[in-house]
């Protein structure tokens, strides 16, 4: 007899996802790190929780009612989060992307069922950037729209973090049985590390919680100088902050890591030719940023980090020996061999 739950509804599928040991990390540093396999999800990323949460805050606010729209800007995650998510509560979704994430993440969007806008990837002190674009869109269609239309506001409605205190973090905590030390994770909107240091803190004041960043993001500097200063870019998608968000007001990491690309890239494809975990490059930066906390607290230790979203939704990018070779990345034998031999 298999006790796997039968759940009523897809919804219910979002969270208690396993926590997987990560063989050579946990090797490489004499500590036991686990990953967070978040990337098993319904949407295939740990943003179908965020998508949960900010949905039935926005039904439970009256911010819109089922028939209603749902509209926000993302990364890619979140939008597909919150058209899944959408269609169980009867809302339609308009997503707005920049147009430099990947075609995977937009082609999924609109086989999915979203209403996909893709603007140009501007900063966020320009008023077309994606997140003031998509608050806008929201008004607009909100004044014709009769179920109303709700901006979600992923990087800051504070019910993403809360939800992620209340569930993601509970979830390590029991999973672990209280026996953890250090928790580590990069930051798009703040909700998964904020969220998950205020649940695993409330448990236990000692546990370490380290922010790990791509070059380009400003949170490395801010935690480490007082100064939100950004240098360099990164091929990593749905990380990389510019600004304390209101999901993070209020939190401090005890440590801050900043990973480079090359780092991130080689242990994301590292990852899945030797332990089979096929996920994208945020994950890699997570399991660099666990590592640097590892060998921080000496061997023995437990450290928790986020497998963040599955890797074929970079099958153009960090799969693509073409793409890494054209920005000076690593590209592993296996995946620059034209064809593999037959054995
Ligand atoms: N990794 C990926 C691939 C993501 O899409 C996101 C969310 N944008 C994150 C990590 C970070 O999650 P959060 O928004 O909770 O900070």
């Amino acid at each position: 007899m298999n006790d796997a739950p039968v759940l009523s509804n897809i919804v219910d599928a979002v969270g208690n996802t396993p926590l997987v040991r990560l063989q050579e990390a946990s090797e490489q540093t004499g500590c036991t790190i686990l990953g967070k396999a978040e990337f098993m999800n319904p949407g295939q990323s740990v943003k179908d929780r965020a998508a949960v949460f900010l949905i039935e805050d926005a039904l439970k606010r009256g911010a819109v009612a089922r028939g209603g729209v749902i509209v926000e800007g993302t990364a890619g995650n979140t939008g597909i989060g919150l058209t899944l998510v959408g269609k169980h509560y009867d809302l339609r979704s308009v997503i707005v992307i920049p147009d430099t994430q990947s075609a995977e993440k937009k082609a999924t969007l609109r086989i999915l069922g979203a209403t996909l806008v893709e603007v140009p990837a501007v900063p966020y002190v320009n008023p077309n950037n994606y997140v003031h674009y998509s608050r806008r869109l929201a008004e607009a269609i909100g004044a014709r729209e009769p179920n109303g239309a709700c901006w979600a506001n992923q990087f800051d409605n504070p019910a993403n973090r809360d939800g992620h205190a209340r569930t993601t973090a509970e979830e390590i905590w029991q999973q672990t049985g209280g026996k953890i030390d250090g928790f580590v994770a990069s930051v798009g909107t703040g909700g998964t590390l904020a969220g998950i240091a205020l649940g695993l803190r409330n448990k236990n004041k000692a546990v370490k919680v380290a922010l790990a960043d791509p070059p380009g993001a400003a949170l490395y500097s801010y935690y480490t100088s007082g100064v939100l200063k950004a240098e360099g870019t990164s091929i990593t998608e749905g990380i990389g902050q510019g600004r304390i968000t209101r999901n993070l007001e209020g939190f401090a990491p005890d440590e801050a890591y900043q990973i480079p690309d090359d780092e991130a890239v080689a242990i994301t494809h590292r990852l899945l030719e030797a332990e089979g975990i096929c996920v994208g490059a945020s994950t890699g930066v997570n399991i660099a940023g666990a590592i640097r906390l590892a060998k921080s607290l000496g061997p023995g230790r437990t450290i928790v980090t986020i497998l963040c979203d599955h890797g074929m939704r970079y099958q153009s990018k960090l799969f693509n020996a073409e793409f890494l070779r054209a920005k000076g990345l690593p590209v592993p034998a296996w995946l620059a061999a034209e064809q593999a031999d037959v054995p």
